[in-house]
């Protein structure tokens, strides 16, 4: 039985009570208007731009029940495949019962998500609350493509609630984050925040209040469920763990009932949905095997991260299950499986010993080392596949992020980010402990 309040029966109709999400995350729904699952085990992997509309009252009807928010209580009416299709309406069926939400709406890839998640709720003149360490492209669409919106950002450290409190004002709509956060691994108390967040939206119309959004890539439903801690929307890059495999790309919006329609609406007008072809590999290979892989993925970091914390060249280690992380027991209360086991994730940071940290050489020859020599590292950004990737988060993913506030946000120079693969730890080790080797 789920000890940890996550009981899928509870969501889904015909589960038999006591489901594991594990065997939920196989099976999906045995009974779906979008397909029959009595007789073929495999969803199929549509592809139809358009559909036969057998009437005229039949098509008035599809557009009208079309982001109203009701058409999750009939018989979906498909019309076109940029509104709604079966191959990627299963599997947002299924991360929205994953994660807890009402509805889930899937994108062309993670950023699409973030636009539209931010894009529904801001208006010009409003403003978003965001945490001081972000993704690069979305700390680049708050601060290059906002402002010609007239959309304002305040960027603060998250985790001090009382900077949280003074930061929101009458214009702010959205408090924005990663947890963990993207690459440094610190966490942000989601249900801290909601607090917060809920003595300001208790002074304010209901057509002002401020909405929660946590992306959730990082952690995953397996690992963490943002909604179920007090976020009111998450956003997922699907191209990470939970497609898995590195074949495609994809980003997901899930949240309350009461925002499917404008996010629905969003996704028509701006474009963006996610190819059935892509939604596919995600629905057969991703989900099923994503608590297969996060397990390995978990216990190899484990052992990854206690070799990296014993070796002299290195001067500092983040992994949310290590002894000495700094908020173990915020990891231990938010890091959940959805049984209630600890699950600190698949991602480490860590900081080589260098001379001068500003001109981080032994960083520089220990990735290089990998790069070129490496059997089972492989240079590259992206995260959450079978392989282990290995980057350096300053020059790569977070370079679009000025240098004063990649120091404030805590990317050093020598920093590097491993993405801990579903290989046995032994043999990352031998690679990481060539590449350190070199290490003056
Ligand atoms: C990769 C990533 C994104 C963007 O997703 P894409 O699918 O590449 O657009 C957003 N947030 C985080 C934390 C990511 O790692």
């Amino acid at each position: 039985m789920a000890k940890h309040g996550t009981d899928i029966s509870k969501r889904i109709r015909n589960i038999p009570a006591g489901t594991s999400v594990e065997s939920f995350l196989i099976h999906g729904r045995h009974f779906t208007e979008k397909w029959d699952f009595r007789h073929h085990i495999i969803p199929p992997q549509s592809s139809s731009v358009t559909y036969r509309l057998d009437k005229t009252e039949r098509g008035a009807r599809g557009f009208q029940e079309y982001a109203s928010g009701n058409a999750h209580k009939s018989k979906p009416i498909y019309i076109y495949d940029r509104l709604d299709e079966p191959t990627r309406g299963m599997l947002e069926d299924e991360l929205a019962a994953f994660e807890g939400g009402d509805f889930c709406v899937a994108f062309s890839t993670g950023m699409s998500a973030i636009a539209a998640a931010l894009g529904v709720m801001l208006n010009a003149g409003d403003e978003v609350v965001a945490h001081k360490t972000l993704y690069g492209c979305t700390y680049s669409l708050l601060t290059n493509w906002y402002p010609r919106l007239n959309i304002g950002h305040t960027f603060l450290d998250i985790r001090d609630l009382n900077a949280l409190r003074a930061a929101i004002t009458d214009k702010t709509r959205a408090v924005y984050f990663e947890s963990p956060v993207n690459p440094t691994l610190e966490l942000i108390d989601i249900a801290a925040v909601r607090k917060v967040v809920d003595e300001v939206n208790a002074k304010r119309e209901p057509t002002r209040q401020v909405y929660i959004i946590v992306d959730n890539t990082f952690a995953t439903p397996f690992c963490q469920r943002p909604l179920e801690l007090g976020a009111h929307v998450v956003v997922h890059s699907l191209t990470k763990n939970i497609g898995g495999f590195g074949t495609d790309m994809g980003g997901a919006v899930i949240g309350p009932r009461e925002l499917e329609g404008q996010v629905l609406l969003y996704r028509k007008d701006f474009g963006a949905a996610l190819a059935p072809k892509s939604a596919w590999p995600i629905l057969v290979y991703g989900l099923p095997t994503l608590p297969l892989r996060l397990r390995q993925q978990m216990h190899t970091a484990y052992e990854v991260a206690r070799y990296l914390q014993g070796h002299p060249k290195v001067s500092r280690v983040v992994y949310p299950g290590l002894d000495n992380y700094p908020q173990l027991a915020l990891a231990k209360q938010q890091m959940r499986t959805p049984d209630g086991e600890f699950a600190p994730g698949n991602m480490i940071y860590f900081e080589t010993a260098e001379v001068d940290a500003n001109q981080p050489e032994n960083n520089i020859k220990v990735v290089d080392w990998i790069a070129q020599h490496a059997y089972t590292l492989t240079l590259a950004v992206s995260l959450g596949q079978l392989r282990t990737l290995i980057e350096n988060p300053g020059a790569m993913t977070h370079a679009a992020v000025p240098e004063e506030q990649r120091l404030e946000g805590g990317i050093a120079p020598n920093g590097i980010r491993l993405s801990i693969g579903v290989e046995p730890a032994a043999d990352i080790i031998r690679d990481l402990d060539a590449a350190l080797a070199l290490a003056k």
